[in-house]
């Protein structure tokens, strides 16, 4: 497929992008080049100011409705998703723009020198390459700290949302930022080597699958050049004996519904305690049931098409093969045909044994995974027995066992009776096959910067 503009509700083709020759990328980091040579000298103040003027835009009522629409016509997310995925990304503008100064103030450390102490420089140029399920989310947690360290950004968006790229690219050249800070290039999967191997770019961040991850971080790891990668999950969602059941239903439709189950940090596989696993599966295959599907643009809509048509198969495909190695369904299981688009009826299968090739999968769409366990420590080891590592949710009212499960979950967040979130002000990456490195927090803002050490007599 190329770069295009697919609804996923009606399977239209709405407009179709060339990706940029050569001779235009090449133009285009030189124009980046030259930006950072400049931009590197802005003070805090004016960057802060810039970022500030974007969440004005991206809180503006009209330009909101804009923005999200958008994401809805080219991925899909329902819409009123999509309006809470535009206001956090203001909030992630502002938390930066406030904190920026404060994360990268230089630190004195005593040594036998004069004076010693450690200043974060910027890199210069750094490559995003991003998904497309959290379309504005995604960039804007990469462009705020990166930005504000005084680097500059090229985004390689996904092919599937052009139009979102381009309308990034616009809110931060309108708020301020000088031109060519952030640049949207729409180019293949292919061409992304061209890029990385350039010596005007620096380091680069992907938020996406495996195989993508594995590639970039080989050109780039050839090229001795920092990455952060920001891969696929398969979160478990523990549930034991002493949780609150009623919240703990209510948080798993929303953490394995959310984005139409398209998102990393989704909870794909419930893990639950035998005494209240039955209670579980009444409650929640009742909640999942009621669940509104529909047009995406609908305000009452919770559950829209997946993004693409390929997504749609793959997910079917693997149910299908998971049905076919024993697994049981007991809600949906196959496509929702109401509307033409690329949509899938909310699933629960149970009765997944370890040979089944779901039982190591990430499932990303409507699907739930059901395990029971006898207790805790079976939890966790099932839990554990998978090559991601990203998030973890539990649910446990004892102090002992969630103090057990902090310590024992190989995640890189642990969520104690609540769903894993992204948030600004705390870090956020896996482990694993998960990837590695960290956005947001004061972590996110020190990974693409020269921790420089300075040493005086
Ligand atoms: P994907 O195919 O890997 O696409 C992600 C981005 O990488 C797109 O811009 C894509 O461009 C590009 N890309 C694909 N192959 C590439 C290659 N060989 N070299 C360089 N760039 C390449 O991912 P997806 O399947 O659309 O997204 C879903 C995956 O992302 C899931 O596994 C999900 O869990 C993960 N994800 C992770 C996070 C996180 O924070 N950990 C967040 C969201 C999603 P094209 O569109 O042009 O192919």
């Amino acid at each position: 497929m190329g770069i295009a503009t697919v609804n996923p509700t009606t399977l239209e083709t709405l407009q179709s992008f060339s990706a940029l020759t050569p001779e235009t990328i090449q133009l285009k980091l030189a124009q980046s080049e030259a930006a950072f040579q400049s931009y590197r000298q802005t003070s805090f103040t004016d960057r802060s100011q810039w970022l500030l003027k974007a969440a004005d835009m991206l809180e503006n009522p009209d330009k909101s409705q804009e923005y999200a629409a958008l994401m809805t016509l080219e991925m899909g997310k329902p819409i009123q998703e999509a309006l809470g995925e535009v206001k956090k990304c203001a909030w992630v503008c502002r938390y930066y723009a406030e904190q920026a100064p404060l994360f990268l103030a230089s630190q004195t450390i005593e040594t036998d020198a004069q004076r010693s102490w450690v200043c974060y420089q910027p890199l210069g140029i750094v490559l995003a390459v991003m998904p497309w399920n959290f379309p504005f989310w995604q960039v804007f947690r990469f462009a705020a700290p990166a930005l504000m360290a005084g680097n500059v950004g090229i985004l390689k968006h996904a092919s599937n949302v052009p139009q979102c790229a381009l309308a990034i690219e616009q809110i931060l050249l309108e708020a301020g930022f000088p031109e060519h800070v952030f640049q949207t290039l729409l180019i293949s999967a292919q061409q992304v080597e061209m890029v990385v191997k350039d010596d005007r770019v620096k380091a680069a961040t992907l938020t996406g699958s495996e195989p993508a991850g594995a590639s970039l971080a080989a050109i780039a790891g050839r090229q001795i050049k920092k990455t952060v990668l920001e891969l696929g999950g398969s979160d478990p969602f523990i549930i034991l004996e002493s949780a609150d059941l009623e919240a703990a239903v209510a948080t798993a439709v929303k953490a394995r519904m959310l984005n139409t189950g398209q998102s990393c940090i989704a909870a794909k596989r419930f893990i639950v305690a035998d005494a209240i696993a039955d209670p579980f599966l009444e409650k929640f295959t009742a909640a999942l049931s009621k669940l509104a599907l529909g047009d995406p643009m609908s305000p009452q809509t919770e559950v829209g098409p997946l993004a693409t048509t390929s997504i749609l198969e793959e997910l079917e495909q693997q149910v299908q093969t998971a049905i076919a190695h024993g697994a049981q369904v007991l809600l949906g299981g196959q496509r929702w045909s109401d509307l033409p688009g690329n949509f899938y009826q909310p699933t629960v299968l149970t009765n997944i044994t370890k040979d089944n090739p779901i039982y190591a999968q990430e499932c990303f769409g409507p699907v739930a995974l059901v395990f029971r366990v006898a207790d805790m420590k079976a939890a966790i080891a099932l839990a554990n027995d998978s090559p991601f590592g990203l998030g973890a949710s539990a649910w446990t009212t004892d102090p002992q066992e969630q103090d057990h499960l902090i310590q024992h979950l190989d995640a890189g967040a642990v969520f104690i009776n609540g769903m894993v979130k992204s948030d600004p002000r705390l870090p956020f990456g896996g482990i694993k096959r998960s990837g590695y490195g960290r956005e947001l927090g004061i972590q996110g803002i020190h990974e693409f910067v020269n921790i420089k050490t300075v040493w005086v007599k």
